[in-house]
């Protein structure tokens, strides 16, 4: 076969096959047509999951004709003044979107400027172009595409059903919407109800009508500059991680992306807090010298290529701990809800519930221990109940008492959980994951200074091994020796451990390092141990923690406390799990049905 130049139809088709994918990538070039031009206001209204119609209509600068007849022209653009593609300050640039979708769809492009008498439109049946006509319209530039992808067969086997493509529709105008505050959107049209969303410039604003009041109440601000990325956005506290990426969002100089650095980076930033099979919610806004990063990679644009990929790492991960550091020992207000959501009214048919059928009223006034113990004696005798495993302490109101976050201690349950007051709240804290957290930063704290302070056990513990784990720990001992903790082998089958982490003070050895011994077996061999300090330290600090089952006294729990509200990340325990509920008293009286 010789080689012949292609018709320009065929050409359009096959570029249209690049950039027009399905209904949304449509919507996504249209829409960033409409903010190069400008726009303050911008309509988006679907039908028939876009495959039927979808109308792009704003109030930007328009065309006159020339522009208009232009505009559905190949490679024709008004956004590459000179002609160099490193310093692209505009969404489009490639001049190939409205040729593309005209091969593929019917499209119509009406626009009015400022000056003219009345508005132009032009249509496009499959690259077949109309004369100009008249159209009566206000100034700027209304689209409409449809019967999309009607000759194309071969794509429109790949869309899905109209209720997906609608989703992915929405998904697209909640990226751009969020990346542009100073617009005010509209998504409209028979495949949703309608979403609205004025502008007040503010993003913290925007975020909230798109990713919901939720996530702004439980997000942190961020706000870094470094290597000459600025990092903006909110980050969704821990806590606050949802099983899937649709509430990730990132953007870079105003265009969303999706972006493997700043996955990566994200994903590392919140490594120690959240659990690898969840995702935090993050919407994250780069601001970075636009000819340091080429978007040029990708025909959607929306992967692109850092040139500092390191720095850009960096400064996001930066951005976020410190967010989160500042955020400290809060946790997300969702884990009081839960906790909220998981109480139900007893049914009134059901047997009274006993301790309080039995009391006579004001016998519950436990304000001396010898009180409790008659209480106790007398509630002893119910079937099923346990033996409460509270205790109480004589309290006075410590006057500072509202002036701590989580309050001051008044008892502890079950050997675990201490139960505290704050100003107008109740607060109880799993006394071992809020341990363990506080020994974990305290290791991390110390390492960042240097080798972590050992003490010398007085007898070495020696414990037995297999000869595999032995091999295993003689290797890792020189990283082990930088956590405080000194090993040597000891004959074939043993190790003896000589000095341990300080912090750690009186702990299960064996059981410590038996868990390192797992660790190390199970870690990829190829992976380097240093990058696995963290785990290790997760690990001491476990073995390091009050445990539940210990009873600890009323200053031993306020010790506690007031660590965690000094303790960035406290939160949340290492595994990710929240620390602490706090119930407020209104939610106390709702729960007993007590508001009106
Ligand atoms: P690109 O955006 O890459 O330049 P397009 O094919 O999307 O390419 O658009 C071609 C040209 O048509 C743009 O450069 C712009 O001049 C004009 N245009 C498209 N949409 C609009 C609009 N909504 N308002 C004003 N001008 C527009
Ligand atoms: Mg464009």
């Amino acid at each position: 076969m010789s080689i012949r130049q292609l018709p320009e139809d065929l050409i359009n088709r096959i570029a249209a096959g690049e950039v027009v994918e399905r209904p949304a990538s449509v919507v996504k070039e249209l829409v960033e047509n409409a903010i190069d031009a400008g726009a303050t206001r911008i309509v988006v209204t679907t039908a028939g999951g876009g495959r039927s119609l979808i109308r792009v209509e704003d109030d930007g600068a328009g065309m006159d004709r020339d522009d208009l007849v232009l505009s559905v022209e190949r490679h024709a653009t008004s956004k590459l003044a000179d002609d160099g593609l490193d310093n692209i300050r505009t969404l489009g640039f490639r001049g190939e979107a409205l040729a593309s979708i005209g091969a593929v769809a019917h499209l119509t492009v009406a626009a009015r400027t400022e000056n003219a008498a009345s508005g132009l439109r032009i249509e496009v049946d499959r690259s077949r172009k109309s004369q100009v006509l008249p159209q009566a319209m206000n100034r700027g530039t209304i689209v409409t595409v449809r019967e999309l992808f009607a000759g194309v067969p071969a794509r429109l086997k790949f869309l899905k059903s109209d209720r997906a493509e609608a989703a992915a529709v929405a998904d697209v105008v909640k990226r751009l919407a969020m990346a542009n505050p100073q617009v005010h959107f509209v998504l409209d049209g028979s495949d949703r109800s309608p979403s609205n969303w004025p502008a007040d410039g503010e993003l913290r604003a925007r975020v909230m009508q798109v990713m919901g009041a939720d996530f702004a109440e439980n997000a942190v601000p961020l706000a870094t500059t470094r290597h000459g990325v600025v990092v903006t956005g909110l980050a969704g506290l821990p806590t606050y991680s949802r099983a899937n990426s649709l509430s990730q969002f990132y953007f870079v100089n105003g265009r969303s992306v999706r972006d493997k650095v700043l996955l990566g980076a994200v994903r590392a930033a919140y490594a120690d807090f959240v659990f690898r099979d969840r995702f935090p919610a993050i919407a994250l806004f780069l601001s970075i010298d636009p000819a340091a990063v080429d978007v040029n990679v990708h025909p959607a644009k929306a992967e692109l290529r850092f040139r500092d990929s390191g720095g850009v790492r960096g400064a996001v991960i930066r951005a976020i701990l410190d967010a989160l550091g500042e955020a400290g020992y809060r946790a997300s207000s969702t884990v009081a809800e839960d906790v909220l959501g998981a109480f139900r009214a007893p049914e009134t048919e059901s047997a009274p519930i006993p301790v309080l059928g039995a009391a006579p009223s004001g016998a519950f006034s436990a304000t001396s221990p010898a009180t409790a113990g008659q209480e106790r004696s007398q509630t002893a005798s119910f079937d099923g109940l346990a033996e409460p495993s509270a205790r109480y302490e004589a309290f006075e109101l410590p006057p500072e008492e509202d002036s701590y976050p989580l309050g001051t201690a008044r008892a502890q349950m079950f050997e675990n959980f201490i139960v505290a007051q704050n100003g107008d709240a109740l607060v109880l804290v799993d006394q071992h994951a809020a341990h363990e957290r506080l020994v974990y930063e305290r290791f991390k704290a110390e390492l960042a200074g240097g080798p972590v302070a050992s003490q010398m056990q007085l007898i070495p513990v020696v414990i037995e091994f297999p000869e595999e784990d032995c091999e295993r720990l003689e290797d890792a001992a020189p990283t082990l020796a930088r956590l405080g903790l000194y090993l040597e082998r000891f004959g074939p089958r043993a190790i003896a451990v000589r000095e341990t982490p300080a912090l750690l003070g009186q702990s299960d050895i064996d059981g410590l390092v038996k868990d390192i011994a797992d660790g190390l077996a199970e870690w990829d061999n190829s992976e380097a141990l240093g990058d696995r300090l963290d785990s290790i330290i997760a690990r001491m600090a476990c073995h390091g923690s009050v445990r539940s089952g210990r009873v600890l006294r009323v200053d031993e729990m306020n010790a506690l406390l007031r660590e965690m509200e000094r303790t960035p990340h406290s939160g949340q325990c290492i595994h990710g799990r929240p620390t602490y509920v706090e119930l407020k008293k209104a939610d106390l009286e709702r729960m007993f049905g007590r508001t009106r």
